[in-house]
């Protein structure tokens, strides 16, 4: 049964359909998708507020707000990122002295790559524990707050690179329309979010609260074309967009948003636990841990600076063995 709220951020409508009424911790979150286009979000959108208190409560006594990430998370999220580099490295020729933030830097690899590479960066990030790590640990210059505090001034950088932030703004288009202002004319903005047309996850995990909006790559490359950019991945069916700022709105990128909807709601209502169980997704997810982990362990022993494990992905210029193996697989069983 279609219900009405707040014109949508991608298509206008305000017709929409619940498609959840659970959250990932097994609380009430309602969830509904976009008749008009297939957008799905919290409902209703939280405001900032309710944001940061969930976050505040959630993580007070949490390790989160003062956690620093061990040599095995730096020997895990390091193969991945050196390819977010070189996607960065495709679309600047030379980035000697070339201005790079870093929007939700979290443990600081890319800006350590990106800085490597030759690019003078900064990073934004608003967990204590993170900020302080890539201070001290990587030698990063950080801002230890939200973007809005950073007071970043116009014109600045000529890359900006967020990568799983924007799920968690209420207010998406804003937020792309300030990174708009803050980056040079021409400047590059690397967009990477959780694809909700992945079915890695069990209908039960599926939603959380801190996931306002959950894009798939037509929502996502909408209301970045309205927040003029220029779509330089046009193609692409993933959740990882490159774009150009532009003065203009765009519309470069043919959307059918009928079938877009049609084809997100039946994934989500044909996904059901059962199906879940008998797919490849639980038990790949098992496995890797089963290799990943003892590995992770080992090499922990023998390196004892995060900046080892980071300069050795730098100088191969990719991920290790083990994620080119995995990203190999897990292209398959999308
Ligand atoms: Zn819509």
């Amino acid at each position: 049964m279609a219900i009405d709220t707040n014109p949508c951020i991608c298509c206008n409508s305000i017709k929409r359909e619940v498609v959840s009424n659970i959250g990932r911790d097994l609380l009430k979150l309602e969830t509904v998708i976009c008749i008009g286009c297939g957008l799905i979000h919290s409902n209703p959108i939280p405001s900032k507020e309710e944001l940061s208190k969930f976050y505040k409560e959630k993580y007070r006594s949490d390790y989160k707000q003062t956690y620093a990430p061990k040599i095995k998370h730096t020997i895990r999220y390091s193969s991945g990122t050196i390819y977010h580099l070189n996607t960065i490295l495709s679309f600047i020729e030379n980035p000697n002295n070339k201005k790079l933030l870093d929007v939700g830097s979290g443990s600081g690899e890319l800006l350590y790559f990106a800085k490597r590479a030759g690019f003078n960066v900064f990073g934004i990030e608003p967990n204590q524990g993170y900020a302080e790590f890539c201070k001290d640990k990587l030698s990063l210059p950080i801002f230890n707050g939200t973007y809005e505090e950073a007071d970043i001034q116009n014109s600045t950088y000529d890359v900006i690179f967020m990568n799983e932030v924007l799920e968690h703004m209420p207010d998406p288009i804003n937020v792309l329309r300030d990174i708009h202002s803050y980056l040079k004319d021409g400047g590059i903005l690397i967009v990477n979010v959780p694809d909700i047309e992945i079915g890695k996850h069990s209908p039960l995990k599926r939603f959380h609260y801190a996931h306002v909006y959950n894009y798939n790559h037509l929502c996502l490359k909408k209301i970045i074309e309205i927040s003029k950019f220029k779509i330089l991945n046009k193609e692409t069916s993933t959740t990882s967009v490159i774009c150009k700022k532009s003065d203009v709105e765009c519309n470069d990128v043919q959307y059918n948003f009928e079938d877009n909807y049609m084809r997100i709601k039946s994934n989500l209502f044909t996904h059901s636990n059962l199906k879940h169980y008998l797919s490849i997704h639980p038990y790949y997810k098992i496995l890797k841990k089963i290799i990943q982990y003892p590995r992770e362990f080992i090499m922990s022993f023998f390196i004892n600076d995060h900046k080892q494990v980071l300069d050795k992905i730098f100088q191969s210029g990719q991920g290790d063995i083990f994620h080119r193996f995995f990203t190999f697989i897990e292209k398959r069983i999308r």
